[in-house]
């Protein structure tokens, strides 16, 4: 059966009642306000493609906006028309009487707040909520536009009303990453994160030393001085800012950066020995994934696999063995033997003469404690990496959003989304925005 039609004819007014109840906002409620049948809602109607709902809300006093004198003075009525919802491509109107009223002292005339819509709109505070809720998943705004029946501009226009101010406080441990954003002119973003709280705190347009050290400046020396730890990448460039902008910060070097590095060498390494146009070189490109997984994690099969393809060459079966033993020396849980480790492996790069691991000599002898570092505190950057993740999917199906102030907003209103326990508290402070309604 087709839902419009038996919505339109076979559901009985009680029921389409008991269903736009859902989009009449609380506060009806609460005040105790009567919504039976002839009371509030007078009629219903179904016209013009659309659902008409009559209303009529009771007579009360109010204060004068300019002299503050209570009145109850009717002057004139205005018929106005508020889309309620859209209910299965039906839009639901309410439609009611306006009333305007008139200060007897100082003759001023306005119109009272109603309890579905502010003043100047022509959507019920329900429907508004609705939409900026949906900016909070991972869809673009001609998706939603499309879905409330309205234009591109209109859903950036409420949207836009939501803006995020710089955190107030910085955290214990502070996580910094880089990421390929769509600002104009710029290359990388970077974002800030709490691995603890798992937060987002914010997007800065610039991978950019002095700009990163001009926006950690703008908080207290007392403040900065509070950061005991900073994940980062081997980046050069943050381990810049956070030594001169957190004297007493623990640097760490992200577990996951250096893993890859590992990874990549000895991916490297496959690659310039696997032989070149024949079906062994196909066996060794389906098969790369059973070099890359921890040795530990390998089925029967894959390990018969595996010993064919080490057979192949001597430098490849160094370079894995280099790799299994990375992986071993992050189960070493003290900081001493994990110390004596990371030297043991890298007297054995040094041993094996593969080109491909001589970069990683001198950047880990470079990130040396940071490395040790992230053994002994087990912190990192994976919830950052996840995240990163989330913005590429949101810049993909966006088709990128080229705004950055609004491609900043959009991430941290999702981050607040998703930490929000009952799924709108986050709105609470952009709704109380009077330039949002
Ligand atoms: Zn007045």
């Amino acid at each position: 059966m087709d839902i419009t039609a038996y919505i339109r004819y076979n559901q009985s007014d009680q029921t389409r009642l008991e269903r736009i109840m859902y989009y009449v906002p609380v506060p009806l409620y609460r005040k105790n306000v009567s919504i039976r049948r002839g009371e509030c809602i007078k009629n219903s109607a179904y016209e013009g493609n659309k659902q008409i709902f009559y209303m009529e809300f009771s007579h009360t006093s109010c204060l004068c906006p300019q002299c503050h004198t209570r009145t109850s003075r009717i002057k004139d009525y205005r018929q106005q028309e508020i889309l309620l919802a859209w209910l299965d491509d039906v839009p639901v109107y309410a439609s009611f009487h306006k009333r305007r009223y008139v200060c007897p002292t100082c003759g001023h005339s306005f119109y009272p707040a109603t309890p579905l819509v502010q003043p100047y709109q022509r959507r019920s505070q329900r429907q508004q909520l609705a939409m900026i809720r949906e900016c909070a998943r991972k869809q673009s705004f001609t998706d939603i536009a499309n879905r409330f029946h309205l234009s591109v501009t209109t859903i950036l226009r409420y949207f836009d009303c939501i803006s995020y101010s710089k955190p107030a406080t910085l955290p214990a441990i502070l996580s910094l990453d880089e990421f390929r954003g769509n600002a104009p002119g710029q290359k990388h973003q970077v974002v800030v994160v709490d691995p603890a709280r798992k937060t987002v705190l914010d997007i800065l347009p610039q991978r950019d030393t002095q700009q990163l050290i001009h926006y950690f400046a703008t908080y207290p020396y007392a403040m900065r001085k509070t950061v005991n730890y900073v994940v980062m990448d081997s980046s050069a460039l943050f381990r810049l800012v956070a030594q001169h902008m957190f004297p007493n910060a623990v640097i760490i070097c992200d577990k996951y950066h250096i893993v890859r590095q590992v990874i990549w060498a000895m991916e490297n390494v496959r690659k310039r020995i696997q032989p070149p146009w024949d079906h062994h070189r196909l066996y060794f490109k389906h098969n790369k994934k059973i070099l890359t997984k921890p040795g530990c994690n390998l089925t029967n099969d894959e390990l018969v696999c595996l010993q064919e393809i080490l057979a192949q060459s001597d430098e490849l079966r160094k370079a894995y063995a280099l790799k299994e033993c990375f992986l071993q020396y992050y189960r070493c849980p003290q900081k001493q033997s994990a110390r004596y480790f990371l030297r043991f492996w890298l007297d054995l790069v040094q041993a094996s003469g593969l080109a491909e691991f001589k970069s990683l000599l001198h950047s880990f002898t470079d990130w040396f404690d940071g490395i040790i570092n992230a053994i002994r505190l087990h912190y990192s950057n994976g919830f950052m990496e996840g995240h990163n993740n989330k913005i590429k999917v949101l810049k993909r199906v966006c088709f990128s959003i080229r705004n950055f102030h609004r491609f900043r907003n959009r991430i941290l209103f999702m981050d607040a989304a998703t930490h929000s326990k009952r799924g709108t508290s986050h709105l609470n402070v952009p709704l109380t925005q009077r330039s949002l309604f």
